[in-house]
């Protein structure tokens, strides 16, 4: 499907209880490629992106991250430090300031000295604009500033992949407009995006391919000029209707 691909992805299934959240999906990721993951409420996007680095375990089909298969007997640590998420909701720990958020894990994981971990996520707060506000807490932060603090803490680690659940949900435009200037510098320094959003044109600026689901499966898959002028399957057409 895709040469070289960075994330590949085979019959993908998972289930809670007796509802099949994941029914069969498949599909490759190039190298550096950005992907949106679009689709109604509940079709499954963000239990797809949660398998990718293991807070949800998928059921069966497999999961190639880098060369690496995503499975009950991988490295954890290893798989979240090279494929890193960010929430919604930032998910920050309101005691720690910017710069602490972002030393937590190096120091934890990669065991480095504090004066490493902070030169690093000094590094990554600049790399997102944000090196002014290290010291401060996350209460004292905007909403944009909070989300630019959580993409720093997960390039601290130096993903090779980055997972976006809704990252501009509760941004202001030009907020938003940020967190597209960032997954674009992502993409340029060879680091593939997955970004779930339900914001089109956000899609359509940060997108090299749209990915549509629902009811749990890949409708369509499609670069952005194609998906949002003529998008193939009715469910896709219906959905996009209901957006406008
Ligand atoms: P999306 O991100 O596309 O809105 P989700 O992946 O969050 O969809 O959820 C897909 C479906 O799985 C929904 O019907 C949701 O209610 C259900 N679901 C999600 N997480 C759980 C869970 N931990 N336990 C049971 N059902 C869940
Ligand atoms: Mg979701």
């Amino acid at each position: 499907m895709v040469a070289d691909p960075i994330i590949s992805v085979r019959d993908l299934r998972k289930s809670y209880g007796t509802f099949e959240v994941l029914r069969g999906l498949s599909f490759d990721v190039a190298r550096g490629e950005r992907i949106a993951i679009l689709g109604p409420s509940g079709s499954g996007k963000s239990t797809l992106i949660r398998c990718f680095n293991r807070i949800e375990p998928h059921d069966s089909g497999t999961l190639h991250i880098d060369g690496t298969v995503v499975d009950a007997r991988c490295d954890l640590a290893r798989l979240r430090a090279e494929v890193g998420i960010v929430f919604q909701n930032y998910n920050l720990f309101p005691h720690l300031s910017a710069v602490e958020n972002c030393m937590l894990a190096p120091r934890l994981v990669r065991g480095m000295t504090r004066h490493a971990a902070r030169d690093g996520a000094m590094r990554r707060l600049a790399q997102v604009g944000i090196a002014e506000q290290a010291a401060k807490y996350p209460i004292q932060l905007s909403g944009g500033q909070q989300q630019r603090v959580a993409i720093a803490r997960a390039l601290c680690m130096d993903p090779r992949v980055v997972l976006f659940d809704e990252p501009t949900a509760a941004l202001d435009p030009e907020a938003v407009a940020g967190v597209a200037a960032i997954i674009d510098a992502l993409a340029r320094d060879g680091i593939t995006t997955l970004c779930v959003t339900h914001e089109m044109g956000f899609a359509r600026r940060i997108a090299d391919r749209i990915v549509f689901m629902d009811d749990g499966q890949i409708m369509e898959i499609a670069p952005p000029e194609t998906f949002f002028t003529s998008a193939v399957t009715e469910r896709a057409r219906a959905f996009l209707a209901r957006m406008v």
